[in-house]
């Protein structure tokens, strides 16, 4: 049993909770039930059992009477085996689902139980059934077994054993009932709200314990890491934002930027993820608070994932500080080496304030004079390592900004990323048009071919995406190829030119293509998903994506974030085969309507499950049984506004009202395995 179903102690079998219960302090004479019954418990004899019907349609269909009607029963599965325990005339007990057929009452797979007529078939509980395997039924353990043996663990074990973790005063406040009633209840439940009860308690438990754990978390590296202080707001910050802010920031950004501002103040280090949709206008954010560092007689740097985007970086920023005279120099791995050494001498100087580029920022060579704030724009990209890497950069950690697109429900942020401090651009920049998305199939392609000529002819520019998913690599390499070549025959050159980038071309060759669509050299840009993060061609307008089925939401949501990045119309085709299965169906219909980053990713969490979302696999982490972070968001609520105050109020949980507490984090939660952002 252990290794089947991992429980090894006896909190492990008190926590395999039952996923549900058969009520069996009810029973229904069948003249009552009625289209709202659903699971009814019903006692009866058997009259009589015939399977009836043909090969794959063939089914076993009993009738069962009591004083009051008949109960049909069906069973589709299983039929010899239930055959051979159906006895007409015996006196038996069926619960199950009640459906009705040309008004007539049947139950379809009912568990079934014979009866002694002489004892009471009223029980006066609603009994457990758990999941199990097939391996531990063989044994006799059961969904229902397994009951058994709960059952008799709590004759053996007293209240003493399952201490209380939540102090009086907390249960109160959120009306819990104890711990011990909780567990009891919610196998044994006396009663359908008694059992409602234990469901809450427990999910509230959960979901307490794993907030107080990343507040604590978060309190404990608020108090141990020194920070450098940023208490002023110098010429460098001021003269930008008023002479050379190039426009107004939306109210999302400057409530982001004091949220940095205030937590580079307090004299801790900033740990921080900055989250916003693409196209919210992060970099902004970044280059105000990258002056604020200067002004505080310190360096700042910037790291992107690719050479292009540092190249971006620069090209954008480099032309707004200069007008105030600060000096930005862009690193990555192609600078020359006489430049590079003219690069590393004016940072130990401090005559460079501003360093943007790739991994290169962060060898051991690339020594500063005064680092003060480290930001790391597309997160997902940079391993623990390199960050931490960064840290080492400085007699004194500096402060870091982790920018991240890929957006991850609040709520889950809080949840997954409670141990760092959060903030969130939640408003566009005015005036971009939505892009339009539309979903076409296969048999559309002409037409589709067509109107992306007509917006070259336009001058604008397009991106087609093909897929790559590892386990079909090659396959999908050879779509590729196939895929560039037909583009090719759609759009011949002269006068038509195309670029092509993905994976597995040398690094040289990839950024000369990217540079060439950038440039507008090139007019199409045929390629794999590493075009995703974060290249910006405003003059490109449209977006393809091929087998757009075999893509996640939140990736198709990047991909097309590659476009409405210009004052034009925009447009995201999203190319699928006929055949989709109802999840594909799904994302189509999400993505086409919708362009809320957010808002789609609380539907891919809804499809998918916390587990897979990008950057936030930690969540499993936080061991949650019963609590779900969709569908319980009321308790989730409560839970994170007890936890955050209870962390405020007692970091120590030195209270005697938290002992209870504090001994349960001690010995029932191990130690913290997930990585943090620094
Ligand atoms: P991301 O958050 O995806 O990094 P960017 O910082 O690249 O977004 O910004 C996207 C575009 O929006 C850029 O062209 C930028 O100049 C523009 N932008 C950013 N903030 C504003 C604003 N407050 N008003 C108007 N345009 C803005
Ligand atoms: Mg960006």
């Amino acid at each position: 049993m252990k290794k089947e179903l991992n429980l090894f102690t006896f909190h492990d079998l008190l926590q395999h909770y039952p996923f549900r219960h058969i009520d069996r302090t009810r029973l229904h004479a069948i003249r009552d039930l009625n289209p709202q019954s659903e699971f009814a418990q019903v006692s009866g004899n058997l009259i009589s059992f015939e399977v009836v019907g043909q090969k794959s349609a063939k089914r076993l269909v009993a009738q069962l009477r009591d004083a009051t009607g008949q109960l049909e029963l069906t069973w589709f599965q299983g039929l010899s085996w239930v055959q051979k325990i159906l006895q007409t005339g015996r006196p038996c007990l069926v619960y199950g689902r009640v459906s009705f057929f040309n008004g007539r009452p049947q139950m379809v797979h009912p568990e079934l139980e014979w009866i002694d007529p002489d004892q009471p078939i009223i029980r006066n509980f609603l009994e457990p059934i758990y999941s199990t395997t097939e391996k531990l039924k063989a044994k006799g353990l059961g969904g229902k077994a397994l009951g058994k043996l709960t059952r008799q663990l709590f004759t053996q074990i007293r209240p003493a054993d399952l201490p209380e973790n939540l102090s009086d005063a907390l249960m109160q406040q959120e009306g819990l009932i104890s711990r011990w009633a909780a567990l009891q209840q919610i196998h044994f439940p006396a009663d359908p709200s008694q059992f409602e009860s234990a469901v809450k308690r427990i999910k509230f438990e959960e979901l307490f314990v794993a907030q107080l754990r990343m507040n604590l978390l978060r309190l404990q590296r608020h108090r141990h890491s020194k920070g450098i202080v940023f208490d002023r707001v110098g010429d460098a910050f001021n003269s930008f934002y008023k002479e050379h802010l190039p426009f107004e920031l939306t109210g999302a950004q400057k409530r982001v930027i004091k949220e940095i501002r205030t937590d580079m103040g307090t004299g801790r280090q900033m740990n921080r993820l900055l989250q916003g949709d693409v196209g919210s206008g992060k970099t902004m954010v970044a280059i105000l608070v990258m002056l604020l560092a200067i002004d505080n007689d310190h360096q700042a740097c910037l790291m992107a994932p690719t050479e292009i985007l540092s190249r971006q970086h620069y090209d954008t920023i480099r032309p707004l500080l200069e007008k105030i005279g600060i000096k930005v120099a862009l690193l990555t791995g192609s600078v020359k080496s006489a430049e590079r050494k003219k690069i590393l001498a004016g940072l130990l100087s401090g005559e460079i304030s501003l360093l943007i580029g790739t991994h290169a920022l962060i060898e051991e060579v690339v020594q500063f004079k005064k680092l003060g704030l480290a930001i790391i724009d597309e997160q997902h990209r940079f391993g623990v390592a390199q960050r931490a890497q960064l840290q080492k950069k400085g007699q004194q950690p500096p402060h870091v900004l982790v920018m991240t697109a890929t957006p991850i429900p609040r709520t889950l942020a809080m949840t997954a990323y409670g141990d760092l401090d959060y903030s969130v651009i939640d408003e566009m920049p005015p005036g971009r048009q939505p892009i339009k998305t539309v979903h076409r199939f296969e048999n559309k392609r002409i037409q589709v071919m067509e109107f992306i000529r007509s917006e070259i002819d336009k001058g604008r520019q397009v991106y087609i995406i093909f897929p790559l998913i590892e386990e079909s690599a090659k396959l999908d390499y050879e779509n590729l190829m196939k895929g560039y070549e037909q583009v090719k025959s759609w759009y011949p050159e002269p006068r038509y030119w195309i670029s092509m980038v993905h994976g597995k071309q040398p690094a040289d060759v990839k950024e000369t293509n990217m540079r060439r669509f950038v440039e507008g050299d090139t007019q199409i840009m045929v390629s794999t998903t590493v075009i995703e993060v974060g290249v910006n061609v405003p003059n490109a307008s449209v977006m393809m994506i091929e087998s757009s089925e075999k893509f996640g939401l939140s990736q198709l949501h990047q991909l097309r974030g590659r476009v409405g990045r210009g004052s034009e119309q925009s447009y995201c085709i999203l190319m699928t085969g006929a055949k989709l299965s109802t999840d594909a169906r799904e994302r189509m219909s999400i993505m086409t309507a919708t362009n809320n980053g957010f808002e789609i990713a609380e539907k891919d969490l809804e499809l998918r499950g916390p587990g897979d979302i990008e950057g936030t696999r930690q969540s499993g982490a936080l061991n949650l049984k019963l609590a779900n972070l969709l569908q319980d968001r009321d308790i989730l609520f409560s839970a994170q506004a007890a936890a955050a105050e209870l962390a405020e109020r007692d970091p120590e949980l030195a209270d005697p009202a938290h002992m209870g507490l504090r001994l349960f984090l001690q010995q029932r939660v191990g130690p913290v395995r997930w990585s943090r952002i620094a």
